[in-house]
């Protein structure tokens, strides 16, 4: 390992493979990861993706159509051209008939396939969608200010914009709903906070902004936790929905559905829509921090029995790059960026540092996510 947050000696789950790269990991005698534990106590005894779940689901999809009986839109989701987004809207609109608004944030690095992906979808399914393009020069700041920090959260600029654009439209829009793809079937174990941060904190944020930010924001969109977890959930009743947690949601068969019905294609890895993000999860964070969110996606499929770990130990040997095309993707990445290849080197070898080198808001996600667990609102939470 190349890094690692404290000393300890290395251990890897006996259940999944979850190992001491997350620095908050816990084993009990048995060898068992506090993922695995919570999965089993939290999660599996609540989670009904059977006749039951379709039945609950079933009644929310009416109070969603009664809830926007002559509006154009009952619901919202964004589509990123990944699985779980593209599966998501497939279900909700062929089998459920829902209207969702359908939105895409062009952060400047989408993938070809997955232009592709969306265009097939939408089409197919006779739905507009609504595009939000980022201002490049500001996302490419933005971006670079991630990258100056030193910290693993390169992938925020990306996030919080497709955050911010979902609230936005939907306080426009006037929408009840939110459909969002989060799913216990193949992300029930959840990258660990050191590892992927909270996209929506303001205050880290608007930290790093103005240490290494170099340009005004003024169009890319902002929306801080008050605004969208307290204001718009709480004041004018904006709900999020997980409908990928009531049905049958099997990534194989996922997959084959969206291919044989609408030319979808897959990727090597989840978040690879992106040409950042595979870039960022698949090289950045497992070269410079030991981050190999592989470990998450594959635990996910282990205890929901999609995997044998056997299968993932084996897959894990591999590294989730590319050897042979990582120089030429290096260089992508800095000329995209219009920063020189020694000097993107200069942030992957610069001291590490995390969220907590930052002002942050920790303490209330925190608060949040354990009241959140405490109502039985959230199962699977991050820690
Ligand atoms: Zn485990």
């Amino acid at each position: 390992m190349p890094y690692s947050a404290s000393s300890r000696a290395y251990q890897v789950c006996t259940n999944c493979v979850m190992d001491t790269s997350d620095p908050r990991i816990t084993f009990d005698d048995k060898g068992v990861c506090d993922h695995c534990q919570g999965f089993y106590r939290d999660v599996l005894p609540n989670w009904h993706p059977d006749e039951m779940g379709r039945e609950m689901f079933s009644r929310t999809v009416e109070k969603v159509k009664a809830a926007a009986r002559g509006k154009p839109y009952d619901s919202i989701m964004g589509l990123s051209g990944g699985l779980d987004s593209s599966y998501l809207l497939h279900l909700v609109v062929n089998e459920f008939g829902l209207r969702p608004l359908v939105f895409h944030v062009d952060g400047g690095w989408n993938t070809d396939i997955a232009v592709n992906n969306i265009q097939m979808l939408v089409e197919k399914l006779g739905l507009e969608l609504f595009t939000e393009v980022i201002n490049w020069p500001e996302m490419r700041d933005f971006q670079l200010a991630y990258f100056k920090s030193g910290t693993p959260h390169l992938d925020i600029p990306q996030d919080h914009a497709f955050f911010a654009t979902m609230y936005h439209f939907a306080n426009k829009y006037k929408i009840k709903y939110i459909l969002n793809g989060g799913n216990f079937s193949t992300e029930c174990i959840r990258n660990p906070k050191d590892w992927i941060y909270y996209g929506t904190d303001m205050p880290m944020i608007n930290d790093i902004r103005r240490q290494f930010g170099t340009i005004e924001m003024k169009t890319y969109p902002f929306s801080g936790i008050l605004y969208h977890k307290v204001f718009l959930r709480y004041i004018k009743g904006i709900q999020v929905l997980r409908p990928l947690n009531y049905l049958p949601y099997n990534k194989q068969i996922a997959i084959k559905t969206l291919s044989e019905t609408y030319g979808w294609k897959s990727y090597p890895q989840k978040h690879f829509e992106s040409r950042f993000t595979k870039f960022y999860e698949g090289y950045w964070l497992p070269t410079r921090f030991g981050y190999d969110t592989r470990r998450v996606q594959y635990s996910s499929l282990i205890v929901t029995k999609q995997m044998t770990r056997a299968e993932a130990i084996e897959k894990l040997k591999q590294p989730p790059y590319d050897p042979e095309k990582i120089e030429e993707e290096f260089e992508y990445i800095a000329s995209k960026l219009e920063i020189s290849v020694e000097e993107l080197r200069r942030y992957h070898e610069m001291p590490l540092k995390s969220f907590r080198d930052y002002r942050n808001q920790e303490w209330l996600f925190d608060l949040g996510a354990r009241a959140m667990k405490l109502l039985g609102l959230e199962r699977a939470i991050k820690r």
